[in-house]
């Protein structure tokens, strides 16, 4: 059994490079980026008006002043500014020479005569000049970022309509076991609906990993073997649950180890999922055997196998740890293993404990805020301590 730091090494240490592609900018969110974004112009691109104003010199702020014309967004100014003169100007048209500030239009009044004068002069500029965000040539956005909604509206404003991404990791989930049925069918006697394949299916495909799945493999080796070769074929990794422990139809280990996969851990001081385990074929493919119990599968993926298909799709992942404090005590018996417990968050920001029968019991995880880390050698945080929270 060895400690979840080390297995994350393990299994960081093994991720291979990833190719990359183009793709449309408008589907890459969720995406990571195989190179810097560079702008190919100043950011803004000439010195614009943040006000609906007056565009004038600071030195006539006390004046009444000539409008020469109004210059909306997007319009280029007919004249320049002079003593005594100003135009009106829209938010986001350009500045017309000779002025040095806007005086928003909230602030001003006409005169008789269709002059303007200043009710408010204030000296803030109100002035957004070329270049101030971003200079042509500079990175906007950097290799391996993972692209969210705000990182589209950069690349929209600089024209990189195509991208330069990762490959998406081809991700293979088959479930063991004779007892499960799929989730359209009500199992008879002694069977169970098969929760975990999907579970994993809907986990990677939230990452953008594309997800295949392979089925549920029936507790025999020559079943589970002939599988494991199909989803091998297409998929970089191959995730399996279930059938890994001791039990008299735990089969594949071995049968991975038929398919060519060598082992680099099979048991982790993690609860719940201490039964995980993790290989490697010669020819580049990746196996987790995850634990058959759903919150412990859900677990394990969030704990290795994500921060291992964002490494093969170019992305360094470092999983939001949040410190909240306790609103109850929380006691454990045992403190061999660094275990994870569905947490509630108060409106207090505190995290409670959620009523939790253990790693079968998936509705716990659906009132669960987060999952709370209880260190090895720790066996109770008082209220009011701060526990690190991985929200879920
Ligand atoms: P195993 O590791 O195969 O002994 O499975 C451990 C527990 O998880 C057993 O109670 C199984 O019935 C249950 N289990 C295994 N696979 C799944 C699955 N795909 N969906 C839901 N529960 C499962
Ligand atoms: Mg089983």
């Amino acid at each position: 059994m060895i400690q979840f730091e080390e297995a994350l090494q393990i299994v960081l240490s093994h991720a291979s490079l990833p190719e990359t592609e183009n793709t449309a900018m408008s589907r890459s969110v969720g995406r990571i980026l195989a190179e810097d974004v560079i702008s190919d112009m100043d950011m803004p691109p000439f010195d614009k008006s943040a006000m609906d104003g007056y565009a004038c010199r600071r030195s006539d702020l006390n004046n009444k002043l000539e409008v020469l014309e109004v210059i909306a967004a997007g319009q280029i100014p007919a004249y320049e500014i002079g003593a005594n003169q100003c135009s009106k100007v829209m938010t986001g048209a350009m500045i017309p020479k000779g002025a040095d500030c806007v005086i928003m239009v909230e602030h001003t009044r006409q005169t008789a005569n269709g002059q303007v004068e200043f009710t408010a002069p204030k000296t803030a500029g109100n002035i957004c000049y070329t270049g101030e965000d971003v200079k042509a040539g500079e990175p906007v956005l950097p290799k391996g970022l993972l692209i969210r909604p705000q990182h589209i509206a950069v690349m929209a404003s600089i024209g990189c309509v195509n991208p330069k991404v990762f490959r998406k990791a081809k991700v293979g989930i088959l479930s063991t076991g004779d007892e499960l049925v799929e989730p359209h069918i009500y199992p008879g006697a002694g069977k169970i609906r098969n929760s975990n394949a999907w579970q994993l299916m809907a986990q990677a495909e939230a990452m953008h990993a594309e997800a295949y799945y392979f089925g549920i493999a029936p507790d025999d080796e020559t079943h589970s073997l002939a599988r494991i070769r199909k989803a091998m074929d297409g998929c970089d990794v191959i995730l399996l649950t279930g059938g890994i422990s001791m039990g008299d139809y735990d089969f594949v280990p071995a049968v991975l180890h038929q398919a060519g996969f060598e082992f680099h851990f099979k048991s982790l001081a993690v609860q719940p999922g201490r039964p995980t385990l993790f290989g490697t074929t010669a020819e580049g493919k990746y196996c987790f055997g995850l634990p058959g119990n759903p919150v412990s599968s859900f677990n394990q993926f969030e704990l290795l196998v994500k921060p291992l298909l964002y490494k093969m799709m170019g992305h360094d992942f470092r999983p939001e740890i949040l410190r909240l404090p306790l609103a109850v005590d929380f006691r454990r018996k045992k403190s061999v293993r660094l275990s994870f417990i569905p947490v509630s968050l108060n409106d207090k920001g505190e995290a409670t404990p959620v009523e939790y029968h253990g790693s079968a019991h998936i509705h716990a995880l659906t009132q669960a805020y987060g999952l709370m880390s209880v260190p090895i050698g720790i066996t109770e945080i008082k209220k009011g301590e701060l526990a690190d929270v991985r929200p879920v």
